[in-house]
């Protein structure tokens, strides 16, 4: 049925850029069941509670506050306050002895990258006042990949990061054709990216369209992090990508602590708690706030059979 996947997979990423539906869908509180397993919360201290849950369990965790595609420079402006009150709510947590064990995660187009105007040099300005307020804190800062028309401005402000914040993290998507040369580029030492396979509906001149080629990307391109000296963060829940990890790490003679598994929070709960019990570094990607439509549509593309629960549960209000 990869016909049908795929088509349902269109339909939702459609649905995932209409503004009305995410009007309508934002307004219906997220306490609702489905929307509640990938979103532990509006508000930090629904997220905080979350978050100190998974710190007891052993896992670590990196919150991002949801949020993207911001068009005005208050909207920008208001999301670095949220990372300031957020990453001053996390330096008062009690943590345990990982050495790493809080992360925020940050999308530049919520730091307003796509403004008309010096988009580009205000979400620099708005990152790196977040990531100076992070440092102090001791809380590491990753920066999430957005769709492919983005990349090249991402990376380019995680360079100019990068000369401040040497451990300052990036997302690479092995779905891009380019991702490959982006993770020689990107593998030196201190580096850490986190490999994800990508969330966006992409066209096939820059990316792979088959589930095989998007793996076998990923494979390569964890081959080379693996065998970098930076600091390589597995982003995957496929049992194919978290065996692959154990064993190329192995090869090139890491121990656990020079790198992580990290997952998405609600997915495959029973193998986080497992990877942590057999002594591997998890980290879950905890995401919080009103603006949940669009991660919420890319959690659906990627699986339709939560549409079905999805839609189920709107039904039986
Ligand atoms: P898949 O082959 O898609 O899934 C493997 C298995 O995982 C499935 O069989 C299923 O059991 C389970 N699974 C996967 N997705 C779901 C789901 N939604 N619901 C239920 N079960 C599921 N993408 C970006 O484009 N940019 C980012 O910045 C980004 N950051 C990420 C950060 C983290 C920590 C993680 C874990 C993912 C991130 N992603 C990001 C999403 C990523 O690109 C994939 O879309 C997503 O992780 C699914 O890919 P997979 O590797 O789990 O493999």
């Amino acid at each position: 049925n990869a016909p049908i996947v795929a088509v349902t997979r269109n339909v939702i990423m459609a649905a995932a850029r209409s503004d009305r539906i995410k009007r309508t869908a934002e307004k219906m509180p997220v306490t609702r069941n489905v929307v509640h397993r990938f979103v532990p919360g509006e508000s930090f201290d629904e997220v905080l509670d979350a978050g100190t849950g998974l710190l007891a369990s052993g896992r670590m965790i990196s919150i991002d506050h949801l949020g993207e595609d911001t068009t005005d420079e208050s909207a920008a402006e208001a999301t670095v306050q949220a990372y300031l009150r957020l990453i001053g709510l996390l330096g008062e947590l009690e943590v345990s002895s990982l050495e790493h064990p809080l992360e925020v995660s940050l999308k530049l187009s919520a730091l307003g990258r796509a403004l008309p105007r010096h988009g580009e040099k205000i979400a620099l300005e708005n990152a790196h006042r977040i990531a100076v307020a992070a440092a102090q804190a001791g809380v590491w800062v990753t920066v999430d990949a957005e769709d492919h028309t983005t990349t090249d401005a991402t990376l380019r402000i995680v360079r100019e990061l990068r000369a401040d914040f040497p451990d300052l993290g990036t997302v690479l998507q092995s779905y891009l054709h380019r991702t490959e040369d982006d993770c020689a580029e990107l593998s030196g030492p201190g580096s850490r990216i986190r490999l994800c396979k990508g969330a966006y509906a992409e066209p096939a001149d820059v990316a792979f369209q088959t589930k095989a080629d998007v793996d076998d990307s990923y494979l390569r391109c964890l081959r080379i992090l693996m065998e970098g000296s930076g600091y390589p963060m597995v982003a995957s829940h496929d049992p194919a990508m978290i065996a692959a990890a154990e064993t190329l790490s192995a090869a090139a003679g890491r121990r656990p602590e020079e790198w992580e598994h990290q997952m998405l929070y609600g997915i495959r709960n029973g193998e986080q708690l497992r990877l942590a019990q057999v002594g591997r570094q998890v980290r879950v990607y905890v995401p919080f706030g009103s603006q949940w439509y669009g991660y919420f549509m890319r959690r659906l593309a990627e699986r339709p059979a939560n549409l079905t629960f999805f839609l189920r549960a709107l039904v039986s209000r």
